[in-house]
């Protein structure tokens, strides 16, 4: 089958599975880097040389703590997470991304005495500032979704929750998720904050991480997440075939697929063409949406995932537009903003 020529960044695109610290560009970082080093505020190692432009082989070893040790401490303020937000939501743009839904888990920064709410205030604003700016010429509609991590207490669990119920009023925030490094469980501990969400926040979408790894794809684990009638799943990789049918059974449930980040992690086997993007495409009954995860860290953009399933799984330019499309039936944003995609969208 011959590929046909798309403009993949041109290509208007949405994106729903984006971690905000995990896609902040090398550059940004060693920007921020530069501005605590100048003013004695860090002895941390330069990101360009913690994390060479090139390398991308983080597992599930190593990815985790980049974060707790490192990232988090570069961006650990006011400025920094002003600053990082916005890098983050120009390089999408700058990218054809026209509906981007940013995850983050919700952090208290204590020595800028920064609350969890101040946190998300914060993330809110610079979303504001990025679509209010007049020189600003994208299409990029931004929403935020709220993670609990799986190292979360149950409080802890509920306080996103509340947080959830604070901002989402305003329209700022649109879903909720479980996410952190899939060797720490068991999860179950969290249905009652799942099942409060879908009860009193009808309009919240609620995302999961599921079965990104083998310690996390436990049948008994899948049956809990799904349990909490999730509206998306996330990575959707170690499922046994009761599960997969399950998946199916639910009708209309999104996945979020991220090609690169489980190559580059070592989260399959074998390379893209090995991908189980290519089990789940065609399948009527779920809703496939290209998700990049933390391209900071990966360092695929979301045109290139397209390219890469287009080469991979040889995927004509009709199939990529109608791809892309379907995708808008699972955003969290509500109808008014499936219409403003359904019209910017490309036809085959
Ligand atoms: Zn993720």
């Amino acid at each position: 089958m011959t590929v046909d020529a798309v403009d993949y960044k041109a290509l208007p695109k949405i994106e729903l599975h984006a971690h905000l610290s995990g896609s902040i560009s090398r550059q940004c970082l060693h920007e921020v880097w530069l501005k605590k080093k100048e003013n004695g505020e860090t002895d941390l190692q330069d990101p360009l040389i913690k994390m060479p432009l090139g390398k991308h082989d983080y597992d599930l070893k190593t990815f985790f703590p980049l974060f707790s040790s490192y990232i988090y401490h570069l961006v650990s303020d006011i400025w920094a997470l002003r600053h990082t937000t916005l890098s983050v939501l120009s390089d999408f743009a700058a990218d054809g991304v026209v509906y981007l839904e940013l995850r983050t888990t919700p952090r208290a920064m204590p020595q800028a005495g920064l609350t969890k709410a101040q946190y998300v205030a914060t993330i809110l604003s610079a979303i504001t500032e990025f679509e209010s700016d007049p020189n600003n010429t994208s299409q990029l509609k931004t929403k935020l979704i709220l993670s609990i991590d799986r190292r979360n207490t149950l409080p802890e669990a509920y306080e996103v929750l509340a947080l959830c119920r604070q901002f989402a009023g305003q329209g700022g925030v649109v879903g909720i998720d479980l996410c952190g490094d899939p060797a720490r469980g068991p999860i179950d501990i969290f249905g009652p904050v799942f099942e409060e969400a879908k009860r009193t926040l009808p309009n919240l979408g609620i995302t999961l991480h599921f079965a990104e790894a083998e310690a996390s794809g436990t049948e008994e684990e899948l049956l809990t997440l799904l349990s909490w009638r999730p509206d998306r799943i996330g990575h959707v990789i170690h499922l046994n075939e009761k599960i997969r049918e399950e998946v199916k059974r639910r009708g209309g449930m999104g996945l979020e697929l991220c090609l690169s980040c489980n190559v580059h992690a070592g989260m399959i086997c074998g390379g893209f063409e090995s991908h189980h993007f290519g089990e789940w495409w065609k399948v009527e009954e779920t809703v496939v949406v290209l998700s990049t995860d933390d391209v900071g860290v990966f360092g695929s953009p979301l045109s290139n995932e397209y390219a890469l399933v287009a080469k991979h799984f040889g995927l004509t330019r009709t199939d990529i537009c109608s791809l892309v499309r379907r995708g808008v039936d699972v955003i969290f944003g509500g109808d008014e903003e499936k219409e403003r995609l359904r019209g910017l969208m490309w036809s085959a």
